[in-house]
């Protein structure tokens, strides 16, 4: 895989505000945040999207979010937040190496907008089928 501006951070070629590191995962604050403590975390195995992600780096991000959505609530005072993970350009993914956004929503206007434009479920059965299949086999 490409390096990304992110494997610079991980290797230290790039500065930021790291707020963790383990062996396996780096938490830094995002530079453009969209609310104050906006923070990227990130495992140092480089995935590009979260289907490539090993299941221990995946088991690691899993086990540190919510701690570190926590401290981000205790920091910044704001309760309510939004955890977002994008994959590939098109799911407005600019950094090709995983990454969980935590997102303070500390007013309508701050933070992350969100367009939801809901459908209705057609073929359900069908579909909850098919990937439950899949799932097996993924
Ligand atoms: P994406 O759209 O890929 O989910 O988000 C990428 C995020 O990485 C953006 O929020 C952007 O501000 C952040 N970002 C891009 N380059 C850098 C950088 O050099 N340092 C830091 N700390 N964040 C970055």
């Amino acid at each position: 895989m490409a390096d990304t501006i992110f494997s610079k951070i991980i290797s230290g070629e790039i500065p930021s505000h790291k707020v963790y590191e383990d062996d396996l995962v780096l938490a830094f604050l995002d530079i453009g945040p969209l609310a104050p403590g906006h923070t990227l975390v990130i495992p140092k195995e480089p995935a590009q999207t979260l289907d490539q992600l090993s299941d221990e780096s995946a088991a690691a991000i899993g086990r540190l979010l919510p701690r570190l959505c926590r401290a981000v609530q205790t920091v910044t005072g704001c309760r309510e937040y939004n955890v977002l993970q994008n994959n590939g350009p098109g799911a407005h993914q600019a950094v090709f190496h995983v990454h969980f956004h935590i997102i303070p929503k500390p007013s309508e206007d701050a933070g992350l907008g969100i367009r939801w434009p809901a459908g209705k479920v057609e073929d359900g059965a069908e579909m909850a089928k098919r990937i439950s299949e899949a799932v097996t086999t993924s």
